[in-house]
């Protein structure tokens, strides 16, 4: 189980910065632009995810 850390605000600086962003659900940032944008984080990602596997089973 992962715990998420309070400190840890600032996400790793892998792409450009002029490819960052503010997530669309959180605010933070995130890589928005470019190859491997996305308009949410991944923190965002993986729990709108978990919501749209509606009757996936398991
Ligand atoms: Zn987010």
């Amino acid at each position: 189980m992962v715990t998420p850390d309070p400190r840890a605000e600032a996400v790793p600086l892998l792409c450009p910065s002029d490819q960052l962003g503010r997530c669309a659900r959180c605010q933070q940032t995130c890589q928005r632009y470019g190859v491997g944008g996305n308009p949410l984080c991944v923190a965002c990602l993986a729990a709108v995810g978990k919501a749209q596997q509606k009757g996936a089973g398991g």
